[in-house]
Formats: C-alpha cells, structure tokens, sequence
C-alpha cells in the first residue's frame, strides 16, 4: 500500500511546477505562494486556512502536526516521512523550518492533505485544491477527475472507509449561531488533554461495559477541539499529542512560553465511590482557577492534582503558588476572565451533551496555577457512568462536543475583543494579540 501510494505521488505533482497553488471552494479563493528549494516546492500548511481548516501545531524538538477535522499528520523537520495514525508515508522532500515557521513539500498538501480532509480534490491541471460541500462532492470529484492528466490513487487505497466517515461527520457540524466574521486579531489557545502516559486519569465505567481510560478520551477530544478552534481561524497549541505524561506545571509553562491567550484543559470526571449510587452521576462541570468553594469542588481538585505522584521530584516541586497567585493582581483580572471563558463553554456544551449541566465551579487546579491567562478545566461527563462513558467515546459526540467548547471558545473571545475596542477591555485578559 505504502509503495502504490508514493508511485502516486510522484506522477500527480508534475516536476514543472506552476505557481500559485489555488486553493477554493463555493466562495472562497485563496492563492498559496510556493517557496522553491532546492529539492521541489514547498508550501506553508496554514496558508491553506480558511479554505481547509488545518491547524498546525509545533511539538517537541523537530517534530510537528498538522491536524484536519480530528486527523492528524505527523511530520518532522528533514525527515522523508509523514505519519498518519500507524502508517508511514514517504515524502519527495524533508519538511523544513523557516523562521519558525514549518514548510512542507507541495506533494503532502495535494496529496496526502485531500486523503485525510476526504472532501478536498486535487485538479493537477489547474494547479487548484478544491473544497466541496457534502452535496457537490461526487459531481464535483467527476469533474475533477475528467479533467486530469494523471489521477491520484483511489482513496480506497489509503485506508479503508474511515476517510469517508470522517468527511460525513465534518458536515454533520450543526452551524454555529455565533456571528461568522473572523477574530480581529490572530489568536492563540492552547489544549490540553488531561493526564498520559503512566497516569492514565480515571476508570470506568462503574459496573461493566466497554473499559475507558481518561488519559485516552482527553485525547481524542482534545485533537478536535483544537481542529475545531482551526476551523474557527484560532491558532492552536497542544501540550500533548501523544500518549505521554506532561508534568501539570510544565503544561502551564508551554502556554505561557507561547504567549497563549487562552488555556483550555480537558478531563473526564469521577464520581465519588461514597456517594450513594456512583454509577449513576452524569454531566458536565467547567472550573476556572479560585479557592475550592465547596466540598465536591475540592474532591475534583484533588483527583486532578494527584498525577504529581507520578511526576518526578524536580516537576513536580515548588509548593503550593496559589496562594501566592490568587493574590497576585493580574491573576485577580484572569479570574474574571475564566470565569466568563468558563460560563461561555458551559453553556455551549448544554446545547449538545445529554447529562445535566452541574455548573461552573471553582478549585485550585495545579494545571491552571502555572498558566498566567484564562484558564478553564472542563470535565466534559463522568466515565463512571455506562452511558456517558459511551457519549464520550462515540467519535460524532466527540465532534459535537469539541465544536461546542470551540465555539464557547470564539464567543469569548469575540466579547473580549469588544469590550477591548469600546476601551472596556482589560489589557492583561486576552494576552498579546498576534501580528
Ligand atoms: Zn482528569
């Protein structure tokens, strides 16, 4: 498979390369400038945006990702390959770093890009990447195809229906009633996915069906949160992609080295093993950083600063800052602000999750300590219960829901750059606004 698809795309990205490469669909257009290097063309992923809604996010050391409509494509700066999940893909060229910026060879982007976004085609003789609607997919693919010197392997040939399923559930997206007008500035929010690695989070369900781990579910729904802040025009960061333990300080660290504007950590519940039906507690919960302020608040606050015992001595020290912190008057203009950012997601994932709303809360999260912005934690439902441990590992749930605590998201940030241009705004709030 791996070898039939590079065959395809040596013969699909012709060696004379014209430029611009087209990238459009039913209303827009964009023109994405092509870098020559000495081993072919390269093109800047997030050039794509808005057309094709990919985030790009910086890993660690060389390696980086590109995420579209929950997949991901794993690259790494000079090396010949592209990872997709467990496959490999060879590249005509090496990814490349300019300016901080990542580059990666035409032949990802007309290629490999289309395989996963499922409703983009490559038109090799208008030197165009086309976005269709789910109604104009199969006539506009037609089209494309007739038109075309040498066509791209099959879809079929990368890997079974799944790219299908993927480009159904990207238009099953109910839309958002949030006005459509792009942010005023470039801003960025990174995501977290609660525990990894050695910490797997909470178990469940209590009393049988299919085994969840939290570790696992922050995950997924954390890669689609961030491809649905992309698909909002919202720069995403991650602090895990992998299975992989991040000590919580140094979660706050990689939001604060980034200059982000928002930090968004998602986990997964549990309930208390003495209540008196545990199995039976459901529904969401959004924290902002303050004090506990009441006794079930303080018991999530400890189950989700408890990885520090899986944490080394050297991550994991430095005492208890939030008092120090809550103190501290920027901290105090944040607290406003996540509990606005808190308010705004909460809400947003009313309108689509099936559990009752248990409102927005307060505790000392170690995780949002260290993160100097708004900083919410959303519990998105309670893998001790059969029934929400299922909604949230129903890969469509997923999408609604990350879509949902997208869009709280963008709400607020558009409120935030309103009340910032009525000279309402607290300057310390959104972070720095990018370029
Ligand atoms: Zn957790």
């Amino acid at each position: 498979m791996i070898v039939a698809l590079f065959a395809a795309f040596q013969l699909a990205v012709a060696p004379q390369t014209p430029g611009p490469l087209i990238v459009k669909d039913a209303s827009r257009k964009v023109s994405v400038p092509l870098v020559e290097s000495p081993s072919g063309p390269l093109v800047r992923p997030d050039h794509l945006r808005p057309v094709v809604p990919i985030t790009v996010s910086h890993l660690t050391g060389d390696r980086w990702m590109l995420i579209i409509g929950g997949a991901s494509i794993e690259v790494e700066e000079g090396v010949r390959f592209a990872r997709v999940g467990e496959a490999s893909f060879q590249l005509a060229r090496a990814p490349e770093v300019r300016k901080g910026a990542l580059y990666v060879p035409l032949q990802l982007v007309v290629e490999l890009v289309p395989r996963i976004a499922g409703n983009l085609v490559w038109d090799v003789e208008r030197f165009e990447l086309r976005a269709f609607s789910a109604t104009t997919r199969h006539e506009d693919r037609a089209v494309a195809q007739a038109g075309r010197v040498a066509a791209p392997a099959p879809r079929e040939q990368m890997n079974d229906a799944s790219s299908d399923e993927r480009a159904s559930r990207s238009v099953a997206v109910p839309a958002s009633p949030i006005a459509r007008g792009p942010l005023r500035s470039r801003r960025l929010v990174v995501v977290d996915a609660g525990h990894g690695g050695p910490d797997p989070g909470m178990r469940g369900p209590i009393g049988g069906g299919p085994r969840v781990s939290e570790k696992n579910i922050t995950l997924a729904v954390a890669k689609r949160v961030g491809a649905a802040l992309g698909q909002r025009g919202i720069d995403v960061k991650f602090t895990r992609t992998t299975d992989t333990l991040i000590a919580l300080s140094d979660r706050g660290r990689i939001a604060n080295e980034a200059h982000a504007d928002l930090f968004v950590s998602i986990h997964v519940n549990a309930a208390n093993p003495g209540w008196k039906t545990p199995g039976g507690a459901r529904g969401f919960e959004t924290y902002f950083l303050a004090e506990a302020k009441t006794e079930d608040a303080r018991r999530v606050e400890q189950m989700e600063n408890e990885v520090v015992k899986f944490e080394t001595r050297t991550a994991a020290r430095g005492g208890d800052p939030l008092s120090f912190l809550l103190n501290d008057m920027a901290q105090n203009e944040h607290l406003r602000e996540s509990n606005e950012l808190a308010e705004l997601i909460q809400r947003r994932i009313g309108s689509v999750h099936p559990g009752p709303s248990r409102g927005v809360k307060q505790a000392g999260f170690r995780v949002l300590v260290t993160a100097f912005m708004p900083a919410v934690l959303v519990e998105i439902g309670f893998g001790t219960n059969a029934s929400e441990a299922s909604y949230m590992t129903d890969p469509n749930r997923m999408e609604e829901l990350s879509s949902a605590v997208a869009d709280g998201v963008l709400e607020y940030l558009k409120r935030y750059e309103r009340r910032v241009a009525a000279g309402t705004g607290v300057g310390s709030a959104g972070g720095v606004a990018r370029q």
